[in-house]
């Protein structure tokens, strides 16, 4: 074929392919439209899963009528005039692409009317030509109907889902916009239903609230907040160049979800998806999530608009940031704060009567000097309290009678940090797994194990932080016997293997020579731990975290077992070491440690209240 350059029609419907890739694309790109235009109240009808029909109508500033037909052509813009103004771009549009795009492939109808005019105009473009033009009265604001979307690009709409797919992912996308927008007034209204709506009260948490369930919201905690109040404030203060701040919610270890669909990022109040972002996130639950499992998190960063650039792809959902590390690491340290200190417990006085229901989890516990969750500010952050005990979490008296009263007796501590764990008392052991303790509102159970684990894990870490791991040379080394695969990926991985602390070295094919092992490590241990360190380095998948999954297999052959009694003094230790841990409430698997029933519980089931 000889070349040719492409005929209007062709060019139009490749380029609007890039942008408008199902019905949802098209709600993204008006509703960003209505929001420039400074609209307070936008509603989005949809029908057939808008594939039969979208329109939004806002109260908006309007376009004049002169400027109509032009808004329609490729690259026309208001937002936007000269190459200095694509250093800062405040507006969520910019490239003058969306309605020309729009155009292209459907029928579209626009009614708008400045405060300006007394009369607004009236337009119908079909396949991107221009049908009808005149006048029309009307609100101030602007409405623009798209119909039969494809309809002219029949390959496009083969590939659309069906009318719920689409509907779904209209809803998912007008509830993200209401999330970043919780000053503007939404509505979606589907076939004729109401299906969303948010009351523009400006506090995001209103927005999740209607978006949840109230257990999960309660699973949320509010991280980086520094504005007091006022969310829009905090979405939207200026920041200094090169500076980032990260707020939000994000769920507790406890409420995860099976993909990163849950995850949801906006820069500047722009939706976006960015790797970088993700990966800040999923390392700020570093050891507190199973393998596989997501959290839930509504993350607004600010930036100062130089910092980043949004012209990277035609939807601008891209972003690249000038200080990517920067952007990193204020989200990763703003939301491992806010999980280190809210950690929640299991309740038992939550759980469902039946054995195989999930169990819920309460959000916070409280404790006398932990101060209380109240449920309506979703803020679950643990503020510093004037009568947190300052002493160590674990009784001194031993066991034998006491009374809760003495939790609270403690010497007073204004400087106190705030404590993870509740002042706990030992009473026993259960079925040589649990520890049983008693603490400020009731009784505890500690799985033995978990615990253990966590105390391990965050050893470990720490040691290798300051100088590297503490390991213990074996008397006489010896030999492990291994199926030639296991062996193979043990030595393949020799760096990860000797940062656990093991010092191996090829016997053959199928014998590994042992040399040292991690101090923590009982040696009768070692071939059973090597043997699952192996069949785990075999079956890891592209993209996990080696050494993360290899350190807590470690761990897990390190840390007592279920079925060991303990004597009093061990007990008592254990619960001191992991009074000592950042995160004491779940085990580096994301499996809790804790169980709490509580006094009223008790009262109530004995028939006191
Ligand atoms: P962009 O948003 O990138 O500028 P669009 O093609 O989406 O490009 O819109 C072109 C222009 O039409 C905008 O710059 C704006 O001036 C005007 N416009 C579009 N939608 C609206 C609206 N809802 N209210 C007011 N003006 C609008
Ligand atoms: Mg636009």
């Amino acid at each position: 074929m000889p070349i040719q350059v492409l005929s209007q029609d062709v060019a139009a419907k490749i380029a609007a392919g890039e942008m408008i890739e199902r019905p949802a694309s098209v709600v993204k790109e008006l509703l960003e439209n209505a929001i420039d235009a400074g609209a307070t109240d936008i509603r989005i009808e949809i029908r057939e899963g808008g594939i039969r029909l979208i329109r939004i109508v806002d109260d908006g500033c309007g376009i004049p009528a002169d400027e109509t037909e032009t808004a329609f052509l490729r690259h026309a813009t208001s937002k936007l005039h000269t190459i200095e103004d694509l250093d800062r771009i405040l507006t969520l549009g910019f490239r003058g692409e969306a309605l020309a795009s729009v155009g292209a492939v459907s029928q579209v109808t626009l009614l708008t009317r400045t405060a300006l005019e007394d009369v607004g105009s009236r337009l119908r473009l079909e396949a991107g030509i221009l049908v009808q033009h005149g006048g029309q009265g009307g609100p101030v604001g602007t409405s623009v109907t798209v119909e039969n979307l494809f309809y002219n690009v029949p390959a496009r709409r083969k590939f659309l889902r069906s009318e719920a797919t689409e509907a779904a992912h209209i809803l998912t996308l007008v509830t993200r916009y209401a999330l970043a927008w919780p000053d503007l007034r939404f509505s979606l209204t589907r076939d004729g239903r109401l299906t969303f709506q948010s009351t523009g009260s400006s506090r995001m948490s209103d927005v999740i609230l209607k978006l949840y369930e109230l257990d999960t919201v309660r699973q949320l905690v509010e991280f980086g907040r520094e504005i007091p109040g006022e969310d829009t404030a905090e979405m939207t203060a200026p920041v200094s160049p090169g500076k980032v701040a990260a707020w939000g919610y994000t769920s507790l270890p406890s409420l995860t979800r099976a993909d990163r669909s849950h995850i949801t990022v906006f820069v500047n109040r722009r939706l976006v998806q960015d790797r970088l972002l993700s990966r800040a996130i999923l390392d700020a639950y570093h050891g507190l999530l199973t393998s596989g499992r997501y959290p839930l998190t509504i993350l607004q960063l600010r930036v100062d608009p130089a910092d980043v650039d949004v012209n990277v792809h035609p939807t601008k959902a891209e972003i690249r940031f000038r200080h990517p590390q920067d952007a990193f690491t204020a989200v990763q340290k703003a939301m491992r704060q806010a999980l280190r200190e809210t950690s929640p417990v299991r309740s038992l006085d939550a759980m469902p009567q039946s054995p195989s229901a999930p169990v819920p989890v309460q959000s916070q516990l409280s404790w006398p000097g932990r101060p209380h969750f109240s449920p309506g500010r979703l803020a679950l952050e643990l503020q510093r309290t004037s009568d947190a005990p300052a002493h160590s979490a674990v009784d001194e008296g031993g066991p034998g009678p006491s009374s809760s009263d003495n939790f609270g007796r403690d010497a007073v501590d204004h400087d106190a940090p705030p404590r993870n764990l509740p002042p706990l008392r030992v009473i026993g052991q259960l079925d040589q797994t649990y520890i049983i303790a008693e603490g400020p509102g009731g009784l505890y159970l500690i799985d033995q194990h978990t615990a253990h684990e966590r105390v391990l894990y965050e050893r470990f870490r720490s040691e290798q932080l300051r100088q590297g791991v503490t390991q213990q040379q074996l008397l006489t080394p010896f030999t492990v016997e291994l199926a030639p695969v296991h062996a193979a990926a043990l030595t393949d991985r020799v760096d990860t293997v000797s940062m656990l602390g093991f010092e191996l070295e090829p016997f053959g094919d199928e014998t590994l020579l042992v040399r040292t092992i991690p101090a923590m490590l009982n040696p009768n241990e070692v071939t059973d731990t090597l043997t699952d360190l192996a069949s785990r380095l075999t079956s890891a998948m592209g993209g996990d975290d080696l050494f993360e999954e290899s350190l807590i297999t470690v761990v897990c052959h390190s840390a007592v077992r279920a079925g060991k009694s303990l004597t009093y003094e061990e007990m008592r230790d254990l619960i001191r070491q992991l009074e000592q841990t950042s995160l004491p409430h779940t085990c580096p698997h994301g499996r809790p440690i804790f169980l709490h029933l509580s006094t009223d519980r008790l009262a109530h089931a004995f028939g006191r209240t």
